[in-house]
């Protein structure tokens, strides 16, 4: 059978176990379907695309789950024309589905080679409503806040107070969190007012340590 096969017949499995595992928004189910994972790894892991689990990257990092970026672009309860923050490009995956979701993506990425790649995979594939930026993301980017809808792909020791407050009211921050590096619990933070916030437990999760001013704060990772 051709790789092509191969990857088209994956592909078909892994929407089926995305609906199997409880993911119901439509249009998160279309841009998990529209983007090619294969395209955001290295070509050693291209065979792997859709197998769902974390998949290696440069710099010791990962690419989430599948399940879990539909899960956490579900809860953060997009709307079209929506603008969303994301924290922790990494390969860029996470972003070219929310770029399919919603009108404009801003995504954030400590590691100056995982930017660029990403950056670069992004425009190969035509994903221009994509802004990449190399800095710390706990510190957001608020040159371009409010935002509707805030991700952090990485584990956090608490919410960033940053994040919070570059949040449109109404807006929504998904984002794990917790006192142990490497197990944390996802959270949805709804800024209901100025000053007021309310937060949801959604699932545990495991995610690799976000690293920064409001992150964890050694290198260590
Ligand atoms: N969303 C990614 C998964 C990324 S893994 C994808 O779809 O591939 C988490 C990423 O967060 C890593 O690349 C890591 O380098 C990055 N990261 C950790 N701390 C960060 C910070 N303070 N600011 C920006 N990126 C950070």
């Amino acid at each position: 059978m051709s790789r092509e096969h191969n990857l088209r017949k994956d592909k078909q499995e892994f929407l089926d176990t995305l609906v199997r595992r409880g993911i119901k928004d439509q249009r998160v189910l279309d841009a998990m379907k529209g983007v090619p994972r294969e395209a955001f790894v290295g070509p050693d892991q291209a065979e792997s695309a859709y197998d769902d689990r974390p998949l290696q990257i440069e710099e010791g990092q990962t690419i989430s789950q599948p399940y879990i970026v539909a899960l956490m672009t579900e809860a953060m309860q997009l709307k079209p024309n929506d603008t969303v923050l994301e924290i922790g490009t990494g390969s860029g995956y996470a972003a070219a589905v929310l770029s399919r979701v919603v009108k404009k993506v801003f995504t954030v990425e400590r590691h100056q080679l995982l930017a660029n790649l990403a950056q670069e995979r992004l425009a190969k594939q035509g994903y221009n409503n994509v802004k990449v930026l190399c800095g710390d993301g706990t510190l957001g980017w608020p040159e371009h806040s409010p935002f509707d809808a805030i991700v952090v792909t990485a584990g956090a020791p608490s919410v960033p107070q940053a994040l919070v407050r570059q949040l449109a009211i109404g807006g929504r921050l998904v984002i794990p969190a917790g006192s142990d590096r490497h197990q944390q619990q996802l959270l949805r933070i709804t800024r209901t007012s100025e000053e007021k916030t309310e937060t949801e437990k959604l699932s545990d999760v495991r995610f690799v340590p976000l690293v920064g001013e409001e992150g964890w704060h050694t290198g260590r990772e």
